[in-house]
């Protein structure tokens, strides 16, 4: 384990540092990885952000963008990147699972390992932990990292702070999930002072869909949403062919199961496409319901009480099925 001394005197010089985060990046993914990076690489470290797997196209304006390395279309370069650093960021994840293949090599590398995460029950890999479960999203805890544990908030420039206003602002809803308190609202009306223009981020991440992506949305709403009212359940199911006929790209999903959840009684909201052999569970639930608790049970995932998600090896169908079966468990919850 290194102390926090040890860890301040380790990035006194000039370190070969690897950041990563987990697989299909969100905003938060992307937004706290880049804001790192744009702080490490102003004390003249060698710093790259590895992503596990590429990430929505309306995150590809974030600065530092273009130094991405995505690990599946840079699988040699990746390894040589891990072997060679010294310290390694792993940043809104905090199993080796969740990077894919890339856990592994983690795993084996002599870096330094540090986690900043806001996840539950970490597993044990890591050397250096800045880690708070009550944090709305892992870009406030880089936030904290810099300011407080490395006391360097004169570092948070207007690249950094753009990158860390957009992790908050996506994984706390926009400010709407419960996390929101007032230090995190402290933490944005600081970032935009550091220079994130926070109406810009906005129109950038939200205002930025394709024709194709919104005549999609309207499709599962329309056709695909389906309420449990007894349940206050709402359930939104995506099927190969129609990924095919809307050419759905990644990222295009992202945030349908939020419509889901604005029906004024659902307390739960499911997202189930899918994928190449597995169906992507996302879940979203309002107040105490425990959506992680329905993904780590049942659907080998887990997550936060308000969002979460899984994966299942069983068909679309098997998939409702199973919620038939898994919601009248749940009713007081839902229902109170
Ligand atoms: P999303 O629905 O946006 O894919 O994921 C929401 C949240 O659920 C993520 O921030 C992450 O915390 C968690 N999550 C999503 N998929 C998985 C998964 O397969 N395993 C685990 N452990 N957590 C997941
Ligand atoms: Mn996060």
């Amino acid at each position: 384990m290194l102390d926090t001394a040890s860890l301040i005197d380790l990035l006194a010089q000039p370190r070969k540092i690897v950041i990563t985060t987990h697989h299909k990046p969100d905003g938060d993914a992307m937004g706290s990885s880049l804001g790192l990076y744009n702080y490490l690489i102003q004390q003249g470290h060698h710093a790259k952000v590895i992503a596990p797997t590429d990430y929505p196209q309306f995150l590809e304006w974030l600065p530092g963008n273009g130094d991405v390395i995505v690990y599946t279309e840079n699988v040699k370069l990746s390894h040589q990147l891990i072997a060679d650093a010294e310290m390694i960021f792993c940043l809104d994840f905090n199993a080796l699972g969740r990077i894919d293949e890339m856990g592994e090599k983690v795993r084996e590398s002599s870096a330094f390992k540090i986690m900043i995460d806001h996840h539950l029950e970490p597993e044990d890999f890591d050397d250096y932990r800045h880690w708070n479960i009550n944090a709305c999203a892992t870009a406030q805890l880089v936030y904290t990292f810099i300011t407080e544990v490395l006391n360097n908030k004169q570092l948070v420039n207007a690249d950094v702070a753009t990158c860390l206003y957009t992790g908050i602002m996506t994984d706390s809803a926009s400010f709407r999930l419960p996390t929101t308190t007032s230090a995190v609202h402290r933490i944005a009306a600081d970032l935009i002072d550091a220079g994130a223009v926070n109406w810009r981020i906005h129109e950038l991440v939200y205002n930025n869909s394709t024709e194709t992506r919104l005549r999609f949305l309207g499709h599962c709403l329309l056709n695909k949403l389906r309420v449990y009212e007894e349940y206050n359940t709402a359930i939104i199911t995506v099927d190969k062919e129609e990924l095919e006929k809307y050419d759905v790209i990644t990222g295009d999903t992202e945030g349908i199961v939020n419509y889901a959840l604005s029906i004024s009684n659902v307390k739960l909201a499911v997202f189930a496409v899918q994928r190449k052999d597995k169906v992507k569970l996302s879940l979203r639930s309002k107040g105490e319901f425990p959506a992680n608790d329905i993904c780590k049970k049942y659907f080998n995932g887990g997550g936060h009480r308000n969002a979460a998600g899984g994966t299942s090896n069983g068909s679309l169908q098997e998939v409702v099925d199973q919620f038939e079966i898994i919601l009248p468990k749940y009713k007081t919850l839902l229902i109170q």
